[in-house]
């Protein structure tokens, strides 16, 4: 059975200091709602400048909270600058990096190539990948969310062997729910979560789809949490604003109460 992953993808919010903050109340707060992570697991993906921050609680209290960062370079090193490798941020402790955001693709013009890239990467340093994937409203209106969105899958796991998809996290977050408010119905979560799975079992094999966990990301909150995470092919959230308040992040870890 997959485990539930609830990942908070803070984008460009928070320095250091409130991230130290955040975590320890985000720990604090669960630990009072007697949280088991292998119930629920738990991370969150803060701006690089905050990462050995965080790692510095997350040793200090040996809290069970996983943390990455929200992109990564395709490189390994060398004259890149503005850029971060996969071994810096293993070096961090990171165990996941969020790849293809759709704000990454949209302002920094990431192709399904170099979210394959950087997807081949992450892999081979350790780090498991989140990547995003996900249609634009007029793709939607046009009924073409399902083919435009196993092109992308198929695009990042590009010549990525079974047995590394198999701890692969894909997050189905379309563009006209992110920070809208306006979340997608269950039924359009599963429709397009469903055929994502369908698609790794054709391109690899039953088993490894059914490993994949595959989270919705979009507009999700403590109070809508629950009927998506109803959803059979739901395994989580990538979760945005309401990450940034221990309470409501929480909440939604705990959506089964
Ligand atoms: P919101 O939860 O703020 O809509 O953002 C979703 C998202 O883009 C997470 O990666």
């Amino acid at each position: 059975a997959r485990t539930p992953l609830m990942a908070g993808n803070w984008k460009m919010n928070l320095n250091h200091l409130e991230a130290n903050q955040l975590v320890q109340k985000l720990a604090w707060t669960l630990k009072d709602m007697k949280h088991d992570y292998a119930d629920v697991e738990v991370v969150v993906c803060p701006p690089f400048t905050d990462l050995r921050t965080v790692q510095t609680v997350v040793d200090a209290d040996k809290l069970e909270i996983g943390y990455g960062a929200q992109d990564m370079s395709a490189h390994d090193g060398g004259a890149y600058t503005g850029e971060i490798s996969a071994s810096m941020l293993t070096a961090l402790g990171c165990t996941y990096v969020v790849l293809g955001h759709s704000e990454r693709r949209e302002y920094h013009d990431e192709s399904d190539e170099l979210v394959n890239a950087k997807t081949v990467k992450a892999i081979a340093a350790g780090l498991t990948p989140i990547v995003c994937v996900g249609e634009g409203l007029d793709i939607r209106k046009a009924g073409d969310q399902v083919a435009y969105t196993l092109a992308q899958v198929e695009g990042a796991l590009k010549d990525i062997k079974a047995e590394n998809v198999e701890n692969l996290v894909i997050a189905y977050e379309p563009v006209w729910a992110i920070g809208t408010g306006e979340v997608a119905t269950p039924a359009d979560a599963q429709e397009v979560c469903g055929a994502i799975r369908e698609k790794i079992a054709e391109l690899y094999d039953q088993e490894t789809a059914d490993a994949v966990r595959i989270l919705y990301g979009g507009s999700v909150k403590s109070d809508n949490i629950a009927d998506i995470m109803a959803e059979k092919d739901v395994d989580g959230a990538l979760v945005g604003g309401a990450a940034l308040k221990a309470d409501e992040f929480a909440k939604i870890v705990r959506f089964k109460g």
